[in-house]
């Protein structure tokens, strides 16, 4: 997608600090950490937002959730855990239209939303 910026940065075209990537997934570091770990995880593939999946997408969305586990064994974060976000739409106040999962960690999160 041209006007995208998570594209041009699967191109190569917007620089960023890559900490995993395959022929489907990419995750770099978010470039305004909320956390002292927070990194995106990307599909290759463009999809704007998360209503807009399909059930072609299944596989790929699960092989994002175990990437995830394998970015956190190689970070050294798996002991510790976790947050995973992802925003869809206005009322999440999602900025990317290009769908991403922000792992936040690093530190004890508060401001739990649920639970
Ligand atoms: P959203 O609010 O859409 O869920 O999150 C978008 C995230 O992308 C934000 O946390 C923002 O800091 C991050 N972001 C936006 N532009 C860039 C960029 O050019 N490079 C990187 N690494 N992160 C970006
Ligand atoms: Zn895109």
């Amino acid at each position: 997608m041209e006007d995208c910026i998570f594209c041009k940065i699967i191109k190569g075209e917007i620089p960023s600090k890559k900490v995993y990537e395959d022929e489907d997934v990419l995750a770099f570091h978010d470039i305004n950490p909320a956390a002292p770990i927070h990194i995106l995880v990307i599909p290759k593939k463009h999809i704007s937002k998360l209503t807009d999946l399909k059930e072609e997408d299944e596989a790929l969305i699960g092989k994002i959730y175990t990437t995830i586990n394998k970015i956190a064994e190689q970070e050294g974060f798996k002991e510790n855990g976790y947050r995973v976000i992802a925003n869809c739409g206005k009322d999440s106040g999602q900025e990317v239209m290009h769908i991403h999962f922000h792992i936040l960690g690093g530190k004890v999160l508060g401001d739990k939303i649920v639970g």
